[in-house]
């Protein structure tokens, strides 16, 4: 349809990241993460595109429910847990796996009297000072979660980096010696690795791996893209040119005038703007494709629309269709012309946004 943003998604690439992912874990198992509607992908097709994996990871209750009212069967893991009784009991019905992280939720664990139904996951705090038991505590609280009664059906051990984004090796390192440290003794399985984790240099051991990022087809990394890792690109976001018209030297191009004409120059304009979840901080000069072809961001990305320079390009005009990101124009670089990441830019993706699965 012209005149219309999209979003496709590209099963087939979540899969082979998956298996990208498979071969970097060795043999840990994968827990994807498909928080935040899959990172902007869509929950339910994303997931279903994804039922090799052995298990999903959400952040909330209600992506849990989504996700088995849309048939998922396999384990699906609440990664801050659940905050309430009545949130227990949903839990408990849609048979979610638990992260507790607070002794707030093991007092709800006590109070409930029906802990069997769970799988627990005990988070332990190695650095990352937001969530989790510090590992002097770990002991005791597994101790208690053990107490239960009836006891939880099984009990396991993560925990999450701080630094593998930044290739901060020594504070990775430091953060895997603390967590060894702590869990060394104990007979539960263990997970560590987000994307960036999984693609690092620091050798993890775990039994679990959580990659998100990775799964999209996006770098966790500033210093490359997912090509570089073997990753594919899921999500192609892609519009049209709505109007094509001149503008003669030192005339001024949208809100603020905030680009001149250096020239007299051809200017498409595009219908994508920050209603859609492109980012208002995308500098003048940043790339899109205009029918496979850079041209140049031409002043502020505005609600609806943005304006491109497309001088240099012939047959420019109301329909071409435009990549602003996707296969040929990787997202990681549109998030630094953004001054932000990847992950940011994806989960921005709006509502108005037409999601368009490509399923194999
Ligand atoms: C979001 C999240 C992940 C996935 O992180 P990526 O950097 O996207 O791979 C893993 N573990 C936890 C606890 C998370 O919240």
């Amino acid at each position: 349809m012209s005149g219309s943003i999209r979003a496709v998604i590209d099963t087939n690439a979540l899969q082979h990241n998956l298996s990208v992912v498979r071969a970097r874990a060795g043999s840990a198992r994968v827990m994807a993460v498909v928080k935040a509607n899959a990172y902007g992908h869509g929950l339910l097709p994303t997931a279903l595109a994804l039922q090799a994996a052995d298990a999903f990871g959400v952040a909330r209750l209600e992506e849990g429910v989504a996700l088995r009212a849309g048939g998922i069967t396999q384990p699906i893991v609440l990664l801050e847990g659940v905050f309430g009784a009545e949130q227990l009991e949903e839990a408990a019905r849609q048979r979610l796996q638990l992260v507790v992280h607070d002794v707030s939720q093991i007092e709800l664990l006590e109070c409930s009297g029906g802990a069997q139904r769970f799988v627990l996951w005990v988070k332990i705090d190695t650095g990352m000072n937001r969530l989790g038991f510090p590992p002097g505590e770990s002991a005791a609280v597994l101790e208690r979660l053990r107490r239960l009664s009836p006891a939880p059906s099984e009990l396991r051990l993560l925990t999450h980096l701080s630094c593998a984004n930044e290739r901060d090796d020594a504070v990775t390192r430091a953060q895997v010696q603390r967590f060894r440290d702590a869990t060394r003794s104990l007979p539960y399985a263990v997970s560590i690795a987000n994307s960036a984790g999984l693609f690092g240099a620091v050798a993890l051991g775990c039994d679990w791996v959580r990659p998100g990022i990775a799964l999209y087809g996006a770098s966790p990394f500033d210093d490359c893209i997912a090509a570089d890792l073997g990753l594919e690109p899921v999500m192609r976001l892609e519009s049209s040119v709505i109007a094509v018209r001149r503008v003669a030297r030192g005339e001024r191009v949208g809100y603020g005038g905030a680009w001149v004409a250096k020239r007299d120059s051809a200017i498409a304009v595009i219908a994508a703007g920050y209603g859609d979840g492109l980012h208002r901080s995308l500098g003048g000069g940043a790339p899109v494709l205009i029918d496979g072809r850079r041209a140049p961001l031409a002043g502020r990305v505005s609600m609806d629309m943005m304006a491109v320079d497309v001088s240099e390009l012939a047959g420019v005009r109301v329909g071409t269709p435009v990549l602003l990101w996707g296969p040929g124009l990787a997202v990681e670089e549109v998030a630094r012309n953004a001054g932000t990441i990847p992950y940011e830019l994806l989960c921005a993706v709006s509502q108005r946004v037409r999601l368009v699965v490509n399923r194999a």
